[in-house]
């Protein structure tokens, strides 16, 4: 049986923010370290996407200015589809200007609020011009367990969740969804929603594994990955946690 991982990257040129392309490139070379085949399709402006043809799409983060370009075609044309792949299992992850735009909508710092797709339960509002950022590294716990999740997160969007999200994790250090309520990112089903840049899956490779695993599910149930040594990964994330350590105690 051949395994395929198939991806769809969407606005790789318009939303990809401090690496977040480095997202793809590790779900790519971690399945292919395990003799999975591996398909990455780009969607960009007017093009149209097949809910049926990818298992895992993923969406960058971008500044209001591309968030803007981005909604409406987003919700013109990737709704339909990204619903009903995300009801038929497979996985969606976004990433900070794109975990904006999977809530219900953006109120971005100037203009009009944009519509969002819907696909997770939460809204977010940008105080304004002159807010304060919510910016630096950012260590979650993440809910249901695990290692934390580490990465840098800059945005000046307040996010808020709704009662169908549930938040990824439990903010250890830096700011997550608001600055207030301790919370960071947001699940539910299979749609994963984070601040989390740096790229996020470099140094969370348990994450990375959970998102390939539920992506093959959705056509092979019960899936199991080989374990990977990860062993330059696990210093990549002990080099921040002690730089988050030593800033928080000095
Ligand atoms: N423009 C959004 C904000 O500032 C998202 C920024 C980002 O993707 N880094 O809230």
């Amino acid at each position: 049986m051949t395994l395929r991982l198939r991806i769809c990257h969407l606005y790789p040129d318009l939303l990809n923010l401090y690496g977040d392309r480095g997202n793809i490139m590790v779900l790519v070379q971690r399945a292919r370290w395990r003799g999975i085949d591996v398909a990455v399709d780009e969607a960009r402006l007017g093009d149209r996407i097949d809910p049926d043809a990818a298992d895992l799409y993923f969406i960058g983060g971008g500044e209001d200015r591309q968030q803007r370009i981005a909604a409406g075609d987003l919700v013109r044309l990737k709704r339909g589809p990204l619903e009903a792949a995300a009801e038929d299992g497979a996985v969606v992850l976004a990433v900070c200007g794109g975990y904006q735009l999977v809530g219900r909508f953006y109120r971005p710092a100037e203009g009009e609020d944009l519509p969002g797709l819907g696909l997770l339960d939460l809204w977010t509002e940008h105080p304004g011009p002159g807010a304060r950022r919510l910016i630096g590294n950012l260590v979650i716990q993440p809910e249901g367990g695990g290692p934390p999740l580490v990465g840098f997160e800059n945005h000046g969007g307040r996010t808020r969740l709704g009662p169908a999200a549930r938040p990824l994790g439990r903010v250890v250090s830096g700011f997550g969804n608001n600055g207030d309520d301790g919370w960071e990112g947001a699940v539910s089903g299979r749609v994963y929603g984070t601040y989390l840049h740096g790229p996020l899956l470099p140094k969370n490779p348990e994450f990375a594994d959970r998102l390939i695993r539920e992506a093959l599910s959705r056509r092979h149930p019960g899936i199991e990955l080989a374990p990977l040594p990860d062993v330059l990964e696990a210093r990549a994330r002990a080099a921040v946690l002690a730089r988050v350590t030593k800033a928080e105690s000095g």
